[in-house]
């Protein structure tokens, strides 16, 4: 390239990104919303509560990931999750702030909020992710209630499955009710969170994406924010969150990095045979999501108002 070119690009380059600054900083920007996996309107309702009362984005997440952890219905996340195939309900669940703080749990047994003790973490000691007997023992000590999180309903379910699996932890489309919010707060800060009981039936010890930081949240208050759902291996592999807020950084639109990031799983593997939906949201209130699968949805709180939207996907 010659210099002269060289010099115009690059002046080129740093006016757009002194306009994306600007428009980062514009008060037309879309602040505080909420924004979560799947049809979760009382947990957008419950992080659009706390935004009003102390506006902070992380409160939000928090607030929001506790309505599905202590939902004995919903068979996914917390308390009435489905068990391992030996019957242990095992939660999984991270947090992550507009600071770059971040926290985790995974393989925690018996507590009922493991998105409080993942913010616990964070906040009360050096490290970021505590595990199993260990993110037990240090729940306690943080005053957190020893609990049976095993309802009824998960113990006939569990019990129905052996009888046909022949002990094979499944991969399948159907199950995935992780909750997974991204939250801009009043001041326009991100923070992100996401909590799950994993997959159904899934290997005793098994640990999916819902803890990883960059896997199932991640967030950078100069960008926004992405989180995930779906069979967390994958999403593993591909450290899909991360991604999408570097594809952000990059210039993609919440929409455009969704995409590409279901793209490389696309790419790669036997997309056919299981589901995983992204959801982005940047600093300027702009979101997308996309799925491999139909059937993705997501729930967004602007201005008070709470809707769930259907999320585009790949597999027509
Ligand atoms: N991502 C979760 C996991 O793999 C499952 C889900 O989204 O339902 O543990």
């Amino acid at each position: 390239m010659q210099r002269r070119t060289f010099i115009k690009q690059t002046s080129i380059l740093t006016a757009l990104a002194s306009t994306q600054t600007l428009a980062s900083n514009n008060p037309s920007t879309q602040f505080p919303m909420v924004i979560s996996t799947w049809k979760n309107e009382k947990a957008n309702e419950a992080a659009w509560a706390s935004l009003q009362k102390t506006g902070r984005a992380l409160d939000a997440v928090e607030a929001g990931a506790r309505i599905p952890e202590a939902d004995p219905n919903d068979t996914s996340v917390g308390y009435g999750g489905f068990p391992d195939r030996d019957g242990n309900v095992t939660l999984d669940a991270c947090i992550m702030d507009e600071k770059g703080n971040a926290g985790s749990v995974t393989f925690l047994q018996h507590i009922m909020h493991p998105i409080s003790v993942a913010r616990a973490v964070m906040e009360k000691t050096p490290h970021v992710m505590l595990s199993g007997e260990g993110a037990l023992q240090f729940a306690l000590s943080q005053g957190f209630k020893k609990e049976n999180l095993l309802t009824d309903v998960a113990k006939k379910a569990w019990e129905e499955w052996k009888k046909t699996s022949k002990y094979e932890p499944k991969i399948n489309i159907e199950r995935h009710d992780t909750i997974g919010l991204l939250a801009l707060g009043t001041k326009g800060e991100i923070s992100g969170a996401c909590t799950t009981s994993g997959l159904a039936f899934k290997m005793h010890g098994r640990v999916g994406d819902s803890p990883v930081i960059g896997a199932a949240v991640f967030c950078d208050d100069e960008v926004g924010g992405a989180c995930a759902t779906g069979l967390g291996e994958f999403v593993l592999k591909t450290l899909g969150s991360f991604l999408i807020v570097e594809l952000m950084r990059n210039g993609k639109t919440p929409q455009q990095a969704c995409e590409e990031a279901i793209m490389r799983i696309v790419k790669r593997y036997n997309y056919k045979e299981f589901q995983i939906g992204y959801l982005a949201l940047n600093k300027k209130g702009e979101y997308g999501a996309y799925s491999i699968q139909s059937g993705f949805s997501y729930t967004i709180t602007e201005n008070g108002v709470t809707k769930v939207i259907e999320s585009k996907y790949y597999m027509k």
